[in-house]
């Protein structure tokens, strides 16, 4: 069986004062330990540092400065990893710590090591408590609330559910604060049906994440064959009811597994630092006949990037720019803009030693 990955948003960890909901993540726990008893391989990642941090060092309000955040999560994290660890304990389960952070993963040999380390982890059936590294990494303070970090560990674990607990009841038609009308969406198969929804504005008070980092990190996971619900952790049963297949939140259905782990991490994991426009016989026979981008196809370079660094692929059409694939550029920017739109001939000419392909099919992934 596979493993569950479960995150536990600030607004249901801890209170207002940032002190731990310990009603809350009590039941969650033994909701985990029944899990775990039954034989599944649960995977926690949790938020909620930064709250616990501004409980102890009393701070009225949420810090702005990243300084502050950074350091109000290095003083919450311990502390709240032993909440974790010491219900779990009592519940018969060993427990890890894991500190992660989106760089970390942006090397691919750092990211095979972080999945061999859990994966070990959860052979010898401890459960990692999972965080972002908020002492050297922000991608989560600043937007996400560990949603994405979520999204990211269940590709990495090759999950086979991901559940985001928050303090609401899932993804709305509007905001139920602001519209009586507001009815829950119980099922999503297509992303294309949201569009209509004002998801980015009916974002919960609580954390930096809110409901449109939960969209995309649902849509991360279920692209990579993952089915995720958003629900209502502090509901008691939430978790077993939707692990029991019952309808609770909002279920985002799991898309075709169609990529292997390494593109998996190529589009999910690896930042790109520059972009590549292609024309439009280039941008067919990417999409449509899988094949390696050369530099003939290539008409304009932006940014300023090495050669083995990701780069996003965009055709320019009817005067805007259209996301094509992101892949493993075999050039650096200042090589590729002397080679744009020359044949392979002419490249070898200028550039004896470069390989023929900007960017090798087995190295990139469609959009
Ligand atoms: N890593 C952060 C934490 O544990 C994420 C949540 C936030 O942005 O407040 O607090």
């Amino acid at each position: 069986m596979a493993p569950i990955v479960i995150k536990l948003g600030s607004s249901i960890v801890a209170d207002d004062r940032g002190e731990v909901r310990i009603d809350v993540l009590t039941r969650i726990c033994e909701e985990i330990a029944e899990l775990h008893r039954a034989g599944r391989q649960p995977v926690v990642v949790t938020s909620g540092a930064i709250a616990r941090g501004m409980g102890v060092m009393a701070l009225p309000i949420r810090p702005r400065g990243m300084d502050e955040l950074q350091a109000a999560s290095a003083v919450g994290q311990g502390k709240l990893y032993q909440v974790y660890d010491g219900l779990l304990r009592e519940r018969g389960m060993q427990t890890a710590q894991v500190l992660l952070t989106f760089f970390d993963m942006s090397a691919r040999t750092h990211y095979l090591n972080a999945r061999q380390t859990l994966t070990t982890l959860l052979s010898w059936r401890v459960l990692p408590v999972i965080n972002e590294n908020d002492t050297t990494a922000t991608d989560e303070i600043s937007f996400g609330d560990n949603d994405f970090l979520a999204a990211q560990v269940a590709v990495l674990v090759g999950a086979e559910e991901l559940i985001l607990l928050t303090d609401i009841d899932g993804l709305y038609t509007a905001d139920p604060r602001l519209d009586p009308d507001a009815r829950i969406v119980a099922e999503v198969d297509s992303f294309a049906a949201l569009r209509d929804l004002e998801i980015g504005h009916t974002t919960s008070p609580l954390g930096s994440g809110g409901m449109r980092s939960k969209v995309v990190a649902a849509e991360m996971a279920t692209a990579a064959g993952i089915p995720t619900t958003i629900c209502n952790g502090v509901r008691p049963g939430t978790l077993t009811a939707v692990l029991a297949g019952e309808r609770e939140g909002t279920r985002f259905a799991a898309g075709e597994a169609r990529y292997s782990s390494f593109k998996l991490w190529l589009k999910y994991a690896k930042p790109s630092r520059g972009t590549l426009v292609v024309d439009a016989g280039a941008a067919r026979a990417v999409r449509e006949g899988s094949a390696s981008l050369l530099p003939v196809g290539v008409t304009d370079v932006r940014g300023d990037f090495d050669a083995g660094d990701a780069v996003e692929i965009v055709e320019r059409r009817d005067g805007a720019s259209h996301a094509l694939a992101k892949g493993i550029c075999n050039y650096s920017a200042a090589e590729l803009r002397q080679v744009i739109g020359l044949k392979s001939g002419a490249v070898r000419e200028l550039l004896p030693r470069a390989t023929e392909e900007a960017v090798h099919r087995d190295y990139l992934v469609l959009d």
